[in-house]
C-alpha cells in the first residue's frame, strides 16, 4: 500500500499526539528507533503472521507477546504482565510500544496509564476497528471479573503509527465488524459521506489503497468529537450511537454477532424507535435497512438465538440506563442525532420485538 496520507495531530488535554502512516508494520516499529528503554507489547497473532515482516525490529529479550482475549484484558491477568515489564527493565523514561487491535490497546494503554504513574507509550493498530476508530479517543477498558469494560483511564499515546498493509491478514469477520464502526461514523457525519462510502464499500473490503482512505476519513469524523470533548462529557456520547441496542445484541447471543454488526443492528433499531417517535419518516429507516442489511445479512440469522428477556436485561443493565428509563443516542436524520431517554416497556420493547420478528422471520435466510 502506498503511503500517501500526510500525518497529522489530535489535540488532547493530556498532550497533543500524532497519527502517521506507514507502508509496512516493520517500517512503523523501526521509526519508534532502536531506544533500549522501549518495551513492546505485541498481539502474538500478528508477531507470527508478520514475523517475516517483523524480522530484526523487536528485540526478543524486550517483547512481551500478548494473546487478544477478553481475559487477557482483565484487571486480574494484568499483574503478570506488570512483573514481565519489569523484569524486562522497563523504566520511568522508557516507552511502551504497543502493537495489535483494541484488546492490545486496551491492555498496553492502561497499563501505561498506571506504570510509574504514567509512562509515554506508542500505538501501532492492526484491526480496522483499532485503526479507523479507537487508535484515537485517549480511552482505556480493561475487564473485571464478569462485568466488561468497566474500569479504565484517559491516556493517550504519544503517537499513532497506522499501516494500512497490516489489514490484508484480518480475517474477514474481523473486517466486517470494523466496516460497522466505519459505517457508524459517517452517519454521524452527515449524509454526503454516508453515501460515499456506502458507494465504496464493497471495494472497499478487499481494495487496500480504498479502505485505508475509509479509515482516514474514519478518523477526521472521530477527531472533531474528541477534541471538542475528549473526556466524553457532551458531545463524544454520540459515539454511543447504536452501542446501547448493539450491547444487548452482543450479548444475548452470547458474542455470535461480531461487535461491529451488532452496532450496526443496533443503528438500525435506534432509527426505528426514531421513526416511531416521529423523529425521521419511517422511509429513512426503510431506506437505511435496504442499504445496511447486505453487511448484516450474514449474520442475521443468529438474532435467532437472543433471547428476549436477555436483550432487555442486557439493556437495563448497560451502565447508562437505571430501571424503566433508558438512554441512548436517537436520529434525526443523517449527522443528526441526538441524546434521548426513551421508556423501555413503552417506547423500547415494542420496536425490538418488530425488529427481531422482522430479521429473523425472512424466508431467505437459513
Ligand atoms: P482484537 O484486538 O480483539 O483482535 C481480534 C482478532 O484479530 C484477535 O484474534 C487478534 O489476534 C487478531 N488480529 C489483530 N490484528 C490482526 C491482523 N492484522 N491480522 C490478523 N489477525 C489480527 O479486535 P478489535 O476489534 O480491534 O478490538 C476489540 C476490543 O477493543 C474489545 O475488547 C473492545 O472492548 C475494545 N475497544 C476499545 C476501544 C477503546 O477506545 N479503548 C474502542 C472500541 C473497542
Amino acid at each position: 500500500v502506498p503511503v500517501t496520507s500526510p500525518a497529522f495531530t489530535v489535540r488532547s488535554g493530556a498532550g497533543d499526539y500524532s497519527v502517521e502512516e506507514f507502508g509496512s508494520i516493520g517500517a512503523a516499529i523501526r521509526s519508534v528507533g532502536a531506544g533500549s528503554r522501549s518495551v513492546y507489547l505485541v498481539d502474538e497473532t500478528v508477531a507470527s503472521l508478520h514475523a517475516a515482516d517483523l524480522a530484526g525490529a523487536l528485540p526478543a529479550e524486550r517483547t512481551l507477546l500478548v494473546e487478544a482475549s477478553e481475559t487477557a484484558k482483565s484487571l486480574e491477568a494484568l499483574s503478570p504482565l506488570v512483573c514481565r515489564l519489569l523484569e524486562m527493565g522497563i523504566r520511568r523514561d522508557g516507552t511502551l510500544i504497543v502493537v495489535g487491535g483494541g484488546t492490545l490497546q486496551d491492555i498496553g494503554c492502561f497499563l501505561a496509564s498506571i506504570l510509574f504513574r504514567g509512562i509515554a507509550w506508542e500505538l501501532v493498530p492492526t484491526t480496522l476497528l483499532a485503526q479507523a476508530d479507537s487508535c484515537i479517543g485517549s480511552k482505556s477498558s480493561i475487564n473485571v471479573g464478569a462485568y466488561k469494560n468497566q474500569v479504565g483511564t484517559f491516556y493517550p499515546p504519544r503517537r499513532v503509527l497506522l499501516t494500512p498493509a497490516v489489514l490484508a491478514t484480518l480475517p474477514w469477520d474481523e473486517t466486517r465488524s470494523g466496516l460497522g464502526e466505519v459505517i457508524k461514523l459517517q452517519l454521524l457525519a452527515g449524509e454526503g459521506g454516508f453515501r460515499e462510502l456506502m458507494a465504496d464499500l464493497e471495494r472497499s473490503s478487499i481494495e487496500p489503497s480504498l479502505l485505508a482512505r475509509w479509515v482516514r476519513r474514519s478518523l477526521e469524523v472521530k477527531k472533531t468529537f474528541i477534541e471538542t470533548d475528549e473526556y466524553d462529557q457532551g458531545i463524544r456520547n454520540l459515539l454511543n450511537y447504536g452501542h446501547t441496542f448493539g450491547h444487548a445484541y452482543e450479548s444475548a447471543t452470547h458474542y455470535a454477532i461480531p461487535h461491529g454488526i451488532a452496532v450496526i443492528l443496533g443503528m438500525l433499531t435506534a432509527t426505528r424507535i426514531s421513526a416511531s417517535k416521529g423523529f425521521v419518516p419511517r422511509d429513512h429507516y426503510r431506506e437505511l435497512r435496504a442499504m445496511l442489511q447486505p453487511w448484516y445479512r450474514p449474520y442475521q440469522a443468529r438474532l435467532r438465538g437472543a433471547r428476549r428477556d436477555e436483550i432487555f436485561r442486557a439493556i437495563r443493565m448497560d451502565k447508562k440506563n437505571s430501571s424503566n428509563a433508558i438512554n441512548c443516542i436517537l436520529t434525526r436524520g443523517f449527522g443528526r442525532m441526538e441524546k434521548c431517554t426513551v421508556d423501555l416497556e413503552a417506547e423500547v420493547v415494542p420496536v425490538i420485538d418488530d425488529f427481531i420478528a422482522d430479521e429473523t422471520t425472512d424466508p431467505d435466510l437459513s
